[in-house]
Order: C-alpha cells, then sequence, then structure tokens
C-alpha cells in the first residue's frame, strides 16, 4: 500500500509491526478503499492469516523421545529447567508408576524421584517386592520442574501429555500407578479427590491403573502410609490376578 495513504490513516507503524509492503500496489489495485468502508477495517482485513503451527512429532524411537524430550519447548516451564526428566527404570516394566514433575534435585540429577520422597517411594517399593530399574519405570506427568515446585497447570500437563503417553505405549506395563492427584487427574480425566479413587481398578488406555498418595504427601502425612501401603498391596494381588 502506499506509504502517504497509510501515513493518512495513523497504520504505517501497525503495517510494519505486521511486515506488510509499503511498496506502491500493482496498477489494476485499487490504492484507497471505496468510500462506504470503514479505512482501518479495510486496512486490518489486509493482514495474511498467521500461517498455522507445524504439527509436533512425537517420535516412537525411545532415544529419538528422550532427544524430544530434552530438547522440548512446547511450554513454558523450559524456561526455568536445568534439564528435562525423562524417566528411569525398567523399560519394559510391568509397573509404572507416574509421578507429578521434578522437584529441585531431579532438575539437578536428571531422575524422577531422587529427593526425599523418591527415598520413601524406594521404600515402598522394596516394601511390595519391587524395585526401580527392575519390575517398575518410574515417569511424571510433567517432564520439567515447575518453578518453586508449584502444582504443573493443566495446560502444562496437556503439552507434556503425548511425551508420557509414549512412555506408556513403549513400555506396554500390565499395571499403571498414579501417584497423587496430579498423576491420577491427568491419566483419569477428573478432578475426583485422591480418597474417592482409591480402591478400584480404572484403566488408562486399556491399562489397568490404580491410585495412591503421593509420597511427598505421605512424608507430611504419616497416618496416610498405612493406606498407600494398602493399595500398594491391592495393586500386587490385582497383577498376581491377571497372570
Ligand atoms: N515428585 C514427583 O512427582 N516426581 C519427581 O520426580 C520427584 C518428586
Amino acid at each position: 500500500m502506499d506509504t502517504r495513504i497509510l501515513k493518512e490513516l495513523e497504520l504505517l507503524e501497525v503495517a510494519g509491526l505486521y511486515g506488510l509492503s509499503t511498496a506502491a500496489p500493482p496498477m489494476s489495485s485499487p490504492a484507497i478503499a471505496p468510500a462506504s468502508a470503514p479505512p482501518a477495517a479495510k486496512a486490518v482485513a489486509a493482514i495474511p492469516p498467521a500461517a498455522p503451527a507445524a504439527p509436533r512429532v512425537i517420535p516412537a524411537d525411545w532415544n529419538e523421545l528422550k532427544a524430544a524430550v530434552r530438547d522440548c519447548t512446547a511450554c513454558g516451564l523450559c524456561r526455568q529447567r536445568k534439564q528435562a526428566v525423562f524417566g528411569v527404570g525398567n523399560e519394559a516394566a510391568p509397573w509404572l508408576f507416574v509421578g507429578e514433575g521434578p522437584g529441585a534435585e531431579e532438575d539437578e540429577q536428571g531422575e524422577p524421584f531422587v529427593g526425599q520422597a523418591g527415598k520413601l517411594l524406594d521404600n515402598m517399593l522394596a516394601a511390595v517386592g519391587l524395585a526401580r530399574g527392575r519390575e517398575a519405570y518410574i515417569a511424571n506427568v510433567v517432564k520439567c520442574r515447575p518453578p518453586g515446585n508449584r502444582t504443573p497447570t493443566p495446560d502444562e500437563a496437556a503439552a507434556c501429555a503425548p511425551f508420557l503417553d509414549a512412555q506408556i505405549d513403549h513400555v506396554k506395563p500390565k499395571l499403571i500407578v498414579a501417584l497423587g492427584k496430579t498423576a491420577a487427574s491427568r491419566l483419569l480425566n477428573t478432578e475426583a479427590s485422591l480418597s474417592s479413587l482409591r480402591g478400584r481398578v480404572h484403566a488408562y488406555r486399556g491399562t489397568p491403573l490404580i491410585v495412591t498418595y503421593h509420597p511427598a504427601y505421605l512424608l507430611r502425612t504419616l497416618p496416610d502410609k498405612a493406606k498407600a501401603w494398602e493399595d500398594l498391596l491391592f495393586a500386587r494381588r490385582h497383577l498376581a490376578a491377571l497372570a
């Protein structure tokens, strides 16, 4: 569009912001909008539509998936992470434990559940005869540490969902254990309370799923440890019945 006309419409700066050419139009185009049309509306209509975002590719290959998680910038959590925390354990484990997201120590070390809550989780696993790296794989709803260890937002959980789904597809666990409300909400798509979800076998995309307390919660609420113990025994019985 002609620079002089844009100036008159006070849209010269706006045109520059949108990368619109201020070169004179080809002779066949009308240089000025018809008098009946509001000039500003005509100028805005000339802005080309935004290019559609490139579809996100989630690799099925395990190493490529790890690299995609490492380099992910799909949500704002990438800005403050030291590193993304992929997951740990036996990649063909019958048990898959899903936590919430890395804390400070996990962010530092690049492995899920290495802090105090992780020690408790390892003890809980040992109590039912399991170990990470043997019968268990451990992953989180989000792979990057939420600042100040806050709960991930639903948008952050949704941005990371394809990665957790790809991990589940690869590990093919016989049973998923959702540790805490964030994991339960994400995998069961519900806002129901944790206590109402315990003690039942749910399913996530065809895989049996049980819900129990998050180890960090148990560190603060010792009496509920006994309930988490019941949940794991319930899960072990269910798995044994499947065999
Ligand atoms: N809490 C989680 O939910 N995940 C971790 O990896 C560590 C603490």
